[in-house]
Order: C-alpha cells, then sequence, then structure tokens
C-alpha cells in the first residue's frame, strides 16, 4: 500500500520526461568536465567567475586546516562560531555596505530564516511569481498570507499592498531570476516598500559576486539608496565558488535574526575551513574586474552568435542565458544531442520552470574561453538545421 504512489509517481515523471537524473563527475568543477568517463566542456555551473577551484582559496584551505582543524562542533550560538566566520562576517558587511551580516550555512536556510522570523501568521508576504524555490517555501513556512504577483508587475504589487490590512508586510524577489537571467526592478520595490511600510527582502544569489562595481551585487549596480528596510541575502556558493550564505542589514534585523530564526540556531555551524575560503574568496572578487569583463564579453559573443536561431535566448545580460525551447521532450532531446558533440547545457523543465517554457539553460563562466563559447554557438546552429525538434 505504501509503496504504491511511489510507483506511480516515479512512472508517471518518467513518462512526463521529468525524471531528473544525476552525473557524477570526476574532475574539479570547471568548464572542463568529466563525466561517465566522457569529456565535455560544462555550461551547467553557476561558479560564475570561475573561483570554485583557484589555488589561492585551496591555499587558504590548507592553512586554515592546520590550524583550525575541520569542524566546529557546535551551533554558533553554543560554541561553533569561530574567528574565521567572525571575520568573515565583518567583512561581507563592509562589502556590501550594511551595518551587520550573519553567516549561514546555506542560501535555502537562510531564506527559510529570514521569513518566518520576521513574519508569522496576520502577516502578509507579496513575492514575485517566478521567485526561486527556496523562497517559496519560506513563505509557506512563515504561515503569513501569501500574495504572488505576476512577475515584474509593479502595478499589481501596489494594488496588492495598497488593498492589504495585514500587520506586517514583506516584499520577496530574487535579484536576478535564477532561471530567466533578468533582473527585478529593484528601485521599484525599495519605493513601493517605502510607500507601504514593508520591508525588502532581495535574494542575491546570482548578482552576488557578478554585478555592480567590484561584484558588490544587484543593489550596488541599482545604485539603491541605502535604507533600513533593505534586507540582502546574497549565496556563497555561486560567484565566491564555495558554499554558505548571507544575510546583511540593520542592525535590529540581524540581531532579530540571531535571536530567533531556527535555521540559525538549530544546526551546527559550518566548518571554519569554508569561511576561510570566502575570506580570500571576497578579496578575489573585489579585484575581479578583469573576470567580469571577460564574462561580459563571453555573454555577448554567446548572443551574437545565437541570433537568428528558430528559439529565443531570452532577453538577459546576467551569466544565466536560457534559451527557450518548450516542450520537455524537445529541451532533454537537444540537451542529448549537445551532451554527445562534448557540449553539457542542462535541460530545465516544470516544475522548476512554467508548463510549456522548457529551456537549455546555459550558464556562462569566466573561465570559459571564447573557443568554447563558439563551439556551443556552432553545435547549437547544427542542431537548428538538423531539426525537427
Ligand atoms: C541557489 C539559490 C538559492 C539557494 O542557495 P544555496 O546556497 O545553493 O542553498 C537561493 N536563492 C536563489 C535565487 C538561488 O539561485
Amino acid at each position: 500500500m505504501i509503496w504504491d504512489e511511489l510507483e506511480v509517481g516515479l512512472a508517471q515523471l518518467a513518462s512526463d520526461g521529468l525524471l531528473r537524473r544525476r552525473r557524477t563527475l570526476d574532475a574539479p568543477c570547471g568548464p572542463a568536465a568529466l563525466v561517465d568517463g566522457q569529456q565535455v566542456v560544462a555550461f551547467c555551473s553557476n561558479d560564475y567567475l570561475g573561483l570554485a577551484n583557484h589555488p589561492a582559496i585551496v591555499a587558504a584551505v590548507r592553512a586554515a586546516a592546520e590550524h583550525w582543524g575541520v569542524g566546529s562542533g557546535a551551533s554558533h550560538v553554543v560554541s561553533g562560531h569561530l574567528r574565521p566566520h567572525d571575520a568573515l562576517e565583518e567583512r561581507l558587511a563592509t562589502f556590501v555596505g550594511r551595518e551587520r551580516a550573519l553567516y549561514f550555512t546555506t542560501g535555502y536556510m537562510a531564506n527559510l530564516a529570514i521569513v518566518p522570523t520576521l513574519v508569522e501568521r496576520n502577516d502578509a508576504i507579496f513575492a514575485d511569481r517566478l521567485n526561486h524555490a527556496s523562497l517559496i517555501d519560506a513563505a509557506l513556512l512563515a504561515r503569513a498570507q501569501h500574495v504572488r504577483f505576476p512577475h515584474g508587475d509593479m502595478a499589481v504589487l501596489a494594488e496588492r499592498l495598497a488593498q492589504s490590512r495585514a500587520r506586517r508586510k514583506l516584499i520577496l524577489t530574487d535579484a536576478v531570476f535564477s532561471m530567466d537571467g533578468d533582473l527585478a526592478l529593484l528601485p521599484e520595490l525599495l519605493a513601493l516598500a517605502e510607500r507601504f511600510d514593508a520591508w525588502l527582502v532581495v535574494d542575491d544569489a546570482h548578482g552576488f559576486g557578478v554585478l555592480g562595481p567590484q561584484g558588490r551585487g544587484s543593489i550596488a549596480h541599482c545604485n539603491l539608496p541605502p535604507s533600513p528596510r533593505l534586507i540582502l541575502m546574497g549565496t556563497l556558493g555561486k560567484a565566491a565558488g564555495v558554499s554558505g550564505a548571507f544575510v546583511a542589514g540593520d542592525r535590529r534585523v540581524i540581531d532579530w535574526l540571531m535571536q530567533r530564526a531556527r535555521p540559525y540556531i538549530f544546526t551546527t555551524a559550518s566548518s571554519p575551513l569554508l569561511a576561510a575560503a570566502l575570506l580570500v574568496s571576497i578579496d578575489l572578487i573585489e579585484r575581479g574586474d578583469d573576470r567580469r569583463a571577460h564574462l561580459r564579453q563571453l555573454i555577448d559573443r554567446l548572443r551574437s552568435g545565437l541570433a537568428g536561431l528558430p528559439w529565443r535566448l531570452l532577453p538577459s545580460l546576467t551569466a544565466i542565458q536560457p534559451l527557450l525551447i518548450g516542450e520537455n521532450a524537445a529541451a532533454v532531446q537537444l540537451s542529448e544531442r549537445l551532451f554527445a558533440r562534448g557540449l553539457w547545457a542542462p535541460a530545465i523543465r516544470p516544475p522548476t520552470v512554467p508548463i510549456g517554457t522548457a529551456r537549455l539553460r546555459i550558464s556562462l563562466s569566466a573561465a570559459h574561453a571564447d573557443a568554447q563559447i563558439d563551439a556551443l554557438v556552432a553545435a547549437l546552429r547544427d542542431c537548428a538545421a538538423d531539426g525537427p525538434f
């Protein structure tokens, strides 16, 4: 009995072309991937600056292991908060220009911490429809009213805020949308937060390190005025190339999270090795203008190379370049044809994206070379000529 639904569910996923398949890699994260014995060029990772195995970061981890060992041994609020964690929080707060920062083990956990700790029953959350799954889960966990507005629709958002009689209001958005690559209208969102006395939580998983002067992120990129109602979440496993996340903002918000956020209090602090790695990674991000310039050039190269194909490249200026295919099976088939030619770009299907908008999510990294982009462009042009999909 208890097995029937699982078996039917798995069979259904398979027949809908929705089964996820893991591949095991035998080389470090980078464009040159070794997958099941096959050498391929990967366009999959979020390692946008190519820092995931940078020698200076590896050296910092080695040195930190000698000094700190590996485990932190306890939660941050018991005895697991070591000097490298503390130094990292100071560095992050200064880097993004906020009063304080709190370091989390993952971005998923940071989002689950922020939302339910700030709003609860009788409060309201206003969320963009294309927000990341972790923000949706965070809103459900908060048990507040969950109002979702159409992607980027500021008029609907303003209307819903005006109608709301909730005690506390919180606006929730990705800064760079993870499956589309476009930017939220941050100045407009902040203006609405001011006007309706709401908090604005910005998830900058894909902007931190990549956008803004010295890679300070989407907030800096948009030149947002300083505001205590702005709460910034940044992840450290993407452009920063390591692992973890941070929440930065007004001192009162950070103090409250530290006191009350269950995903902060009831989990073991991550290894101090990661904090030591991140201290070097932030330096590399800050001095990474060349990497960011190379990445921008690769983005332009890909976009001009793919112009005129039967599939539309979504209008993204970021490292996330989604090629809209439509049907699940067609997206999977295209991804497999590319893989057979030594090029790895994943097919993204519902429920990660809306039904009928399956896509290839091409992610670029400063570690890519021009020739690798050219090879992808040539292969996609061949596949388009071969059709049909
Ligand atoms: C990846 C991602 C997260 C989760 O961060 P992790 O550190 O990987 O848990 C949260 N929000 C967005 C928008 C993301 O893309």
